[in-house]
């Protein structure tokens, strides 16, 4: 996403900062009280910024499967995308569904990332795992780990970014809550994920609460990602609402791809083939060019 990170770029460095200019995060005339670019800046690592009018794209299957993973991460890369992810310790709700491929998945993709020079995210259920991700950029926190406060403190004295997903019952200033156990704990790079929540609608996955990206912009500086995946859990509407997402000021996306989505091992109807999700690419592109002209 180097192309949106330089239009919007907010860093401290303005004097080597061709696009670092206050003009250009006022939005609409509308939305003048908005300025959803105001996150915290958070280092990645690897030369990669999200928050602050720094925008990322993360993308990858639900669930390593195997060796797909390698051509599966060069396609994102050529798509513009610079964080790829995958479940290798998997939070089935069925204990004899697919659990993940453990520590084997995280050793491919490690990998994958290392072969496309990208940086790489994994969710970990478990303070005990931490070992097993040491070579994994960015940890990964459920909805359903949400509030594991034990696992927070842990991931607090951690040096490694967190993103902490909303869990499917937690409201926005508990959310905020969560994050604070990691922060308190010596960590500040965490970064929030809103990824739909339960309501009484059955018709698609999740509700998708895209107001909290501009409630949560106004309630803390933590950058804030969307998942339109998990949200809606339907492919066709993944598209739309990730769009949504971007206009309501969220500092990156998180979207679930896979060469072959009906092949899948997990989540398999809310998975973008590549192709779609080259042209999701574009549109999100578009779309962040016109509220930061
Ligand atoms: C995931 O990202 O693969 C996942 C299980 O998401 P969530 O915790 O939002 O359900
Ligand atoms: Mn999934």
């Amino acid at each position: 996403m180097t192309e949106i990170n330089q239009m919007n770029c907010k860093c401290s460095n303005k004097d080597n900062c061709s696009s670092h200019n206050n003009e250009q995060f006022k939005i609409k005339s509308s939305l003048n009280s908005f300025n959803p670019f105001t996150s915290r800046v958070i280092d990645l690592g690897k030369g990669q910024f999200i928050g602050g009018g720094h925008f990322q794209a993360i993308a990858g299957p639900c669930s390593i499967e195997g060796n797909h993973i390698f051509e599966l991460a060069a396609t994102l890369k050529a798509c513009g995308v610079s964080i790829l992810r995958g479940g290798a310790f998997k939070p089935r709700t069925c204990p004899d569904s697919f659990q993940g491929l453990g520590k084997e998945g995280l050793e491919l993709l490690v990998q994958a990332g290392h072969d496309n020079d990208m940086l790489t995210i994994s969710e970990i259920m478990s303070e005990r795992d931490i070992d097993l991700y040491h070579d994994i950029d960015i940890l990964q926190v459920g909805a359903r780990n949400c509030q594991n406060y034990s696992l927070l403190k842990e991931l607090g004295k951690t040096n490694k970014p967190v993103l902490l997903k909303r869990g499917m019952a937690t409201t926005i200033d508990e959310l905020i809550s969560c994050a604070r156990y990691i922060t308190q704990a010596g960590n500040d790079r965490v970064i929030l994920c809103e990824r739909g929540i339960r309501t009484f609608e059955p018709k698609t996955r999740n509700t998708f609460d895209v107001s909290s990206i501009a409630a949560l912009h106004n309630g803390c500086d933590f950058p804030i990602v969307a998942d339109p995946s998990h949200a809606t859990g339907l492919s066709n509407l993944v598209a739309p609402c990730t769009l949504a997402a971007v206009a309501c000021g969220a500092d990156g996306i998180q979207v679930e791809v896979h060469e072959d989505p009906q092949s899948a091992m997990s989540d398999k109807d809310q998975a973008l083939t590549p192709n779609e999700f080259k042209n999701l690419m574009h549109d999100v592109e578009s779309m962040h060019a016109f509220l930061t002209q």
